[in-house]
């Protein structure tokens, strides 16, 4: 396998001895890797990886340890400090560690939080940036996260804390107001609420909400509603977690650039979904 996939000339960090990687793995495609990515697979002694990592990634890594740090099968997911901990003892005696984590490791996903301890502990680090599923699960749903037609800015925000709940310290009406175009990690099981504090706050129900879970993998489904009824669709969809949510016109994009359905055959609902009449590049 690694000789199929020869990385490229450069000059490739080593994983050192006793040092932690803290690297993204993308939202789910195993293509979506950076070769960074696949460098410190290769190198690593110890692999931690979190359950957003699909399987497929970690046959890059024959020689590893593998170590899940994930919910599974209804267990508790371990402790946040005990994994950081336990990164900083593998790093103490002398691994090669390699902690890999869905998307990019800085987006929702406490890498930051792992490598302020580790860096607290004396332990080096290095980190690798990854695809966050708030940008390429959206692109390979056909939903570009920006366009000039429909917004200049874009929020990223999470379903709820680090207690479970709806996230207090958001400001749903300044989101509402200051952006176009709402991504939102981690919110199905919030989503009564996301919705209603959106639609009080001044958008319509008639907005639109694309639903993509298990994105940029052979298991994608995608749902597209509206915000007034993404909560019944939800329900009788029976869509599960992981899922990002996008709420705002870009997801009318997608009846023009669903390039997986087109792939299939599909033709595109719609070739100028936001009626702007005229070819979009004239601009
Ligand atoms: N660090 C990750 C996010 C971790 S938080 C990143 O940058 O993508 C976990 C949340 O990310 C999930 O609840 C879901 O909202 C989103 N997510 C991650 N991977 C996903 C995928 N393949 N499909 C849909 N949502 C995904």
């Amino acid at each position: 396998m690694s000789d199929s996939l020869a990385l490229p000339d450069k000059n490739w960090p080593v994983l050192e001895k006793g040092w932690v990687w803290l690297c993204g793995a993308g939202p789910g495609d195993p293509g979506l890797l950076t070769l960074h990515a696949l460098n410190a697979l290769r190198q690593a002694d110890v692999v931690i990886y979190d359950a957003l990592v699909q399987e497929a990634i970690l046959d890059w890594a024959p020689q590893a340890e593998l170590i899940y740090a994930g919910k599974r099968g209804g267990k508790p997911s371990a402790k946040q400090r005990d994994i950081s901990l336990r990164l900083v003892d593998l790093a103490r005696a002398g691994k090669r560690v390699l902690r890999l984590k869905g998307g990019d490791p800085f987006v929702f996903g406490r890498g930051g939080e792992e490598a302020q301890t580790l860096v607290q502990h004396g332990v080096p680090i290095r980190i690798i940036p990854g695809i966050s599923a708030g940008i390429g699960g959206l692109a390979y749903a056909g939903i570009p996260v920006t366009h000039r037609d429909v917004n200049q800015s874009v929020t990223f925000v999470t379903g709820h804390d680090q207690s479970g709940n709806v996230t207090s310290s958001l400001d749903w009406v300044a989101i509402s107001k200051g952006s176009q175009v709402i991504v939102i990690y981690m919110g199905m099981k919030h989503i009564a609420r996301i919705a209603a504090s959106l639609m009080e706050a001044g958008r319509p129900a008639s907005e639109p909400v694309a639903f993509v879970t298990t994105a940029t993998t052979e298991d994608q489904q995608v749902l597209e509603t509206t915000l007034g009824s993404c909560v019944d669709d939800v329900a009788a969809s029976g869509l599960e977690p992981p899922a990002i949510i996008c709420v705002g016109r870009s997801v009318m994009m997608r009846q023009v650039l669903d390039w997986q359905g087109m792939a299939e055959g599909h033709a595109p609902r719609d070739l100028d979904p936001l009626g702007r009449g005229r070819p979009a590049e004239t601009a």
